[in-house]
């Protein structure tokens, strides 16, 4: 495959990311995909969408679980509503996180990824080891069939992120770089982390933000790919250094606006273009 070929974060009905007929008017040749409802991944359904897919010449390089009751709302919000960290619901989480896995697979996708939630930074809290233990068992499922689990970042530091990494032991767990989160989070300058945890990361968000005035206390913007404080240029030239040649993804999250949306992604593809061309 072509190195950087471009993406965008879609779905397939409702959902967070791009409808399929816009990443096909945008001319993308991969996909970031939101996995859909439960009641939309049959087999049939995802026969159905794999026919699509080829007639529109795009293909999927991830999977992506996300869970009802999940909210990002406000940064508090987000510690007690995402991921398989709030301990009610990561048992059924985790079974949903192994369903969309295995909806990955019927897609013919090696790769499905997810916010974790936020994972508590002190190595000796009880928390956190349920959590390393759940991210093994998922690892496991994955591995069982072909494939790797990424994690989203932003949630934690880079020092924090490698060292869960480290403590889960699991050769299928690898990173999803989205370095407007480390801004909106305020985890960490976001090209200083790609560097610390970049021998981990398998696939990236396009996105862009600018940071709060109170860090981790507060959201940053997130704003159109290149009027942010990501700074793209050197993004993509670190990737370079990495020897990263996966899909660049673009994701806009402003699936309430459709029009905007597409209208931004579609500058978005022309600024990753054009520092394409002078960086590879
Ligand atoms: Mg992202």
């Amino acid at each position: 495959m072509e190195k950087w070929p471009l993406g965008v974060f879609a779905s397939i009905n409702a959902g967070l990311g791009v409808h399929l007929d816009v990443a096909h008017e945008l001319g993308v040749p991969t996909i970031h995909l939101h996995a859909p409802a439960r009641a939309a991944r049959t087999a049939q359904h995802g026969e159905n969408f794999l026919a699509r897919l080829n007639e529109l010449g795009i293909a999927i390089s991830v999977v992506f679980g996300g869970f009802e009751g999940e909210s990002y709302a406000d940064i508090p919000t987000v510690k007690r509503t995402i991921g398989l960290v709030p301990p009610e619901t990561r048992a059924e989480r985790t079974r949903e996180m192994e369903e969309i896995a295995d909806f990955a697979r019927l897609l013919g996708v090696d790769t499905v990824a997810l916010h974790l939630g936020f994972v508590p930074h002190d190595r000796a809290d009880r928390l956190r080891a349920e959590v390393v233990e759940v991210t093994r068992r998922l690892c496991d499922h994955c591995a069982a069939q072909g494939q790797r689990l990424h994690l989203e970042t932003g949630q934690e530091t880079a020092d924090t992120l490698l060292e869960f990494l480290e403590d889960v032991e699991r050769d299928n767990l690898f990173v999803n770089f989205d370095p407007a989160n480390m801004i909106l989070y305020g985890c960490g300058e976001p090209i200083e982390a790609l560097r610390k945890v970049g021998r981990y990361v398998r696939s990236v968000h396009c996105k862009d933000a600018t940071w709060s005035d109170r860090p981790g206390e507060t959201w940053g913007a997130e704003v159109p790919l290149g009027e942010g404080d990501v700074g793209f240029e050197n993004f993509l030239a670190t990737l370079k250094d990495l020897g990263y040649d996966g899909p660049l993804t673009i994701e806009r999250e402003i699936p309430q606006d459709p029009d905007r949306q597409k209208h931004e992604i579609g500058r978005g593809i022309r600024l990753l273009n054009e520092l394409k061309s002078k960086i590879l």
